[in-house]
């Protein structure tokens, strides 16, 4: 049951608040912050660029062979990336691709075989790419709720499922990865293809598999913000060789001249090709993935242990804790009002932290700021790929309330590679301080 926020009997400072209980100042009232100053903030991969970095971005200047096509597989960045993800995921096919995510996944799609008028299945919390990469190719998202693990309900899943569905993407949301065992059963009862998003949860793991190659096909994105950057850039990894071969065309219209084997299918792609400056960048990033995820997932770790007992909040379903990326600390309370003043709390207290409700631009990871979506916009004149749509399709911003529920009742922490024993303690202390004190006032 939620506590009101502001309940009658219950109001700081009223003298129904049995005297015996400290009523201890917590720094919204005006007490010293636990934090002096912030903790390391968000990002990662591009906090490390340094020398490494330099010199593989050097090496390639100096080359002045750019295009990769003009280098040999030996020699090329973009050939050796993929030799890198193939070896990690132990997937056969893996592809480098110069338009990040959103291009990473358009040629998943097209890989997949997925076009006008197909539906595909997409979390109602992810980066706005997820669903506008399925428009990119004719296709209509559909879109389905999340739970406490932040990433898709598969219950949800199946209830979204119509003849007409093709694709499901699940969206490994701030590290964590979904419950892919789930997913891929329904997939494969119902015949359809799955795509791993897996643009947040670069080097996450799902009980010993790579975040990616569980899927028929997964998507990386290679982009300033993610755990590791090329600048921009993505990749696409595979099982199938004709999934492979479809998105290598979609990548280069003229894949097929380069690949020089008559056995390619040939259609009109175009360009989302890997750039050997990049791919230089992005190999010299992987190295620091494993110390950076080495960093990162005791911190996580730590703070769901230390924080496991305090009752008014509950903790991120995990579907593999070990190999979640441990780059957020989510925690919930039991109602959006609770959640935004144990959010304002622990602000003040020096820990940042966000809910749905305080971002200062709309959110684009919340669906209901898919304005463009929403409304069914579209580039084309005729109003395609609406007008392929074989059903009626309808949004609207309160369709998915379970996902606004759990988003609304959501606290996160950004957790980065920097974070020390200190900050972790700070942290735990500050959680424990702003709980205690609300659940005393009866506003949590
Ligand atoms: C960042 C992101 C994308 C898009 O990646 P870009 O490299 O920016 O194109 C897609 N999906 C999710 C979940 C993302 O976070």
């Amino acid at each position: 049951m939620d506590v009101p926020p502001f309940g009658p009997t219950r109001r700081r400072g009223q003298e129904t608040i049995p005297m015996t209980r400290s009523l201890q100042p917590i720094a919204i009232d005006g007490a010293e912050p636990i934090f002096t100053s912030p903790p390391p903030g968000p990002l990662h991969g591009v906090l490390e660029i340094g020398q490494a970095e330099a010199d593989a971005v050097n090496h390639v200047l100096q080359r002045k062979t750019m295009f990769r096509f003009l280098n040999k597989p030996e020699v090329s960045e973009s050939a050796h990336l993929e030799a890198r993800y193939r070896e990690m995921t132990g997937q056969p096919y893996a592809l480098a691709i110069g338009g990040g995510g959103t291009g990473s996944l358009i040629c998943g799609l097209v890989g997949l075989g997925i076009g006008s008028g197909d539906e595909v299945i997409v979390p109602g919390y992810t980066y706005i790419a997820t669903a506008a990469a399925c428009l990119s190719v004719g296709a209509i998202p559909i879109l389905a709720e999340i739970d406490q693990s932040l990433t898709l309900d598969p219950a949800d899943v199946e209830r979204k499922i119509t003849e007409h569905t093709r694709a499901i993407i699940p969206v490994h949301m701030r590290g964590s990865v979904a419950n892919m065992d789930a997913v891929m059963e329904i997939a494969d009862r119902y015949g359809i293809a799955v795509l791993e998003d897996v643009a947040q949860a670069n080097g996450a793991t799902f009980h010993g598999h790579w975040a990616g190659a569980i899927g028929h096909a997964g998507a990386f994105s290679l982009q300033h913000y993610k755990l590791i950057t090329a600048s921009e850039g993505g990749l696409l990894i595979t099982a199938d060789e004709q999934v492979y071969k479809r998105a290598a065309i979609k990548h280069d219209s003229a894949m097929q001249f380069w690949a020089d084997d008559a056995t390619w299918p040939a259609f009109a792609g175009e360009n989302y090709r890997m750039c050997e400056l990049r791919a230089a960048l992005a190999l010299a990033q992987l190295d620091r993935l494993p110390g950076i995820l080495e960093r990162t997932r005791p911190v996580k770790a730590a703070l769901l242990e230390r924080t496991r007992h305090l009752d008014r909040l509950s903790q991120q379903t995990l579907h593999c804790a070990e190999g979640d990326c441990g780059i957020t600390f989510a925690l919930f309370a039991r109602s959006t009002e609770a959640a935004q003043q144990f959010s304002e709390a622990l602000a003040a207290e020096g820990l940042p932290n966000a809910t749905i409700y305080n971002h200062q631009i709309p959110d684009r990871h919340i669906y209901r700021a898919w304005d463009y979506v929403l409304e069914k916009r579209t580039s084309d004149p005729t109003g395609w790929p609406w007008t392929a749509a074989p059903r009626k399709i309808e949004y609207d911003p309160g369709m998915l309330p379970q996902t606004l529920d759990v988003l609304g009742r959501c606290v996160a922490i950004a957790i980065n590679q920097q974070w020390q024993d200190e900050h972790v303690d700070l942290a735990v202390r500050a959680i424990t301080r702003v709980h205690d004190a609300l659940a005393e006032r009866g506003l949590l």
